[in-house]
């Protein structure tokens, strides 16, 4: 094992920037909380996966063996985070009038592809809701048996009076838990406690529930809910200890909160207590959100031109902590910004054969690894890239630093150096395309007796252009010629 550096994270569920500590030294299990396939992802969504991503590859190039699983969601999540309304998946079904198992295949792959534009890292597992139900049923089970769990009118409920603290995540007062009747949608009135949550249902109000699976509870098929996915999930890839398990903050509650309370009181001991929470990316109207109907999405920005990169940076350039707002002009800040940095990695002589200057390597080093040690400043790790181009050191030594940064940045500043300068090189080949070789020679026999001063014989030659009919203009980028 290496010798890993003490990493600080802010820990939601102690509110502290505590150390991070694995169960296994050197190993390191990570949960996030996967996407409901319903809709394409927003950019809000792929704020909190971006961010995660960093969080990963930070951990991995500190040095942990990290196992990264996460969910799909493709069934339980209903409309209301309360366990309320219809199924996101149905209600995605049918309004492309689609079956919700082509609606999660077309979604689960449209996520893919917008993190593979976004140079997210796909997880170690990746594992659709739909795949475990023995494994929610072996879970509710236990939780009957235990007396956490009870039946009503058709459903399995979770009963939150039986732990000792439910509401790990901070006290929330009366009116904030009864989240039901603050979404403005009916309270169920076959739950004892008004925070208590589903864990199977075979009764909704909505009749048409697509997917259903027979259990040992009820006669009728049924469903899971949604928090029960998680804790599965986990469970099954990580065992009964995750190290830090990742979502946005509209996750921590009821989801998270839910998630520990079956967990722990499926396992008798603790489960996972470090928890990394993403703030929202809002638009300039309030919160992103995929059921007000025009949303943005990664293809929206490439239809709109930019690379998905820029946006990446944009994300990258906040703290994960502090809600951000998007706009296109600050969206365009980040692509002018992204864009000179694209270009000055270019500029990098790739053929310098120089000794790595270690000095500089670890002084930079040790400054990245500083930042992000202390709750993933992320902003400040980028902001070390122009401290590296800027170094006084040679080429080699930057880039090896810059490849070096991206194993965690991922910004892909070498592909897009390496586009820039074949785009340049295609722009030179075709400088003179159409142009007759008697003209262009006598355009270098100009360019040359300007680089010699010799400005007589460059204003003759420019003549003798002329009477051949074009006509010659000089540009930052060299010479351009036209027909006069
Ligand atoms: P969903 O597909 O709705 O299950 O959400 C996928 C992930 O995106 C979850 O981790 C959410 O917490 C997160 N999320 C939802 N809305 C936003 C937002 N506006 N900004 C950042 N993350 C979000
Ligand atoms: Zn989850």
């Amino acid at each position: 094992m290496t010798n890993i550096p003490e990493i600080r994270l802010y820990n939601s569920y102690t509110r502290k920037k505590d150390l991070i500590k694995t169960h296994e030294p050197g190993k390191l299990g990570l949960y996030t909380c996967g996407p409901t396939v319903y809709h394409f992802a927003h950019i809000g969504n792929l704020r909190s996966y971006i961010m995660e991503d960093a969080l990963e590859k930070f951990l991995r190039y500190a040095g942990y063996d990290v196992k990264r699983v996460s969910n799909i969601t493709d069934v339980g999540h209903l409309t209301s985070d309360a366990d309320e309304g219809e199924d996101k998946m149905v209600k995605g079904a049918k309004r492309e009038h689609k079956t919700v198992m082509e609606i999660a295949k077309f979604y689960t792959d449209a996520f893919a592809s917008d993190c593979e534009k976004l140079n997210i890292k796909k997880p170690d597992v990746i594992e659709p809701a739909t795949n475990l139900i023995p494994e929610y049923i072996h879970m509710i089970q236990v939780l009957l048996e235990k007396g956490y769990a009870y039946k009503a009118g058709g459903n399995i409920y979770f009963d939150t009076s039986k732990l000792d603290r439910y509401y790990v995540f901070g006290e929330h007062d009366e009116e904030d838990l009864a989240v039901g009747v603050r979404e403005g949608v009916e309270e169920d009135l076959n739950k004892r406690n008004k925070a208590d949550f589903v864990l199977w249902f075979t009764q909704s109000k909505f009749e048409d529930q697509a997917l259903k699976w027979p259990s040992p509870f009820f006669d009728e098929m049924g469903y899971p809910g949604w928090h029960i996915e998680c804790s599965c999930i986990s469970m099954k890839h990580l065992g009964e200890y995750c190290d830090i398990h990742c979502g946005g903050v509209d996750n921590m509650f009821p989801h998270h909160t839910n998630e520990i309370a079956q967990s722990e009181a499926y396992l008798g001991h603790t489960w996972c207590t470090q928890w990394f929470h993403v703030a929202h990316l809002n638009d300039e109207s309030g919160k992103m959100s995929k059921s007000k109907g025009e949303f943005l999405t990664v293809s929206l920005l490439e239809k709109k031109g930019y690379d998905p990169l820029c946006y990446r940076l944009f994300c990258l350039e906040s703290h994960y902590r502090k809600t951000l707002v998007f706009s296109f002009d600050a969206l365009d800040n980040a692509r002018r910004e992204y864009e000179k940095l694209v270009q000055r990695v270019a500029q990098l002589d790739r053929n310098d054969q120089s000794d790595l200057d270690q000095a500089v390597i670890d002084s930079l080093t040790e400054k990245f690894v500083r930042n992000l040690s202390m709750d993933l400043n992320t902003a400040n790790a980028v902001s070390l890239l122009y401290d590296v181009l800027k170094a006084n050191t040679n080429d080699r030594t930057k880039l090896y630093l810059i490849q070096d940064f991206e194993r965690v940045l991922s910004l892909g500043l070498m592909d897009r150096a390496d586009k820039y300068l074949a785009a340049q090189a295609e722009k030179e080949a075709n400088r003179y395309a159409g142009i007759p070789a008697e003209v262009v020679q006598l355009v270098e026999e100009r360019a040359a007796a300007k680089k010699a001063k010799d400005f007589a014989k460059a204003d003759a030659l420019r003549d003798q252009i002329k009477e051949l009919g074009y006509e010659v203009k000089d540009t930052a980028e060299g010479p351009v010629i036209e027909k006069a």
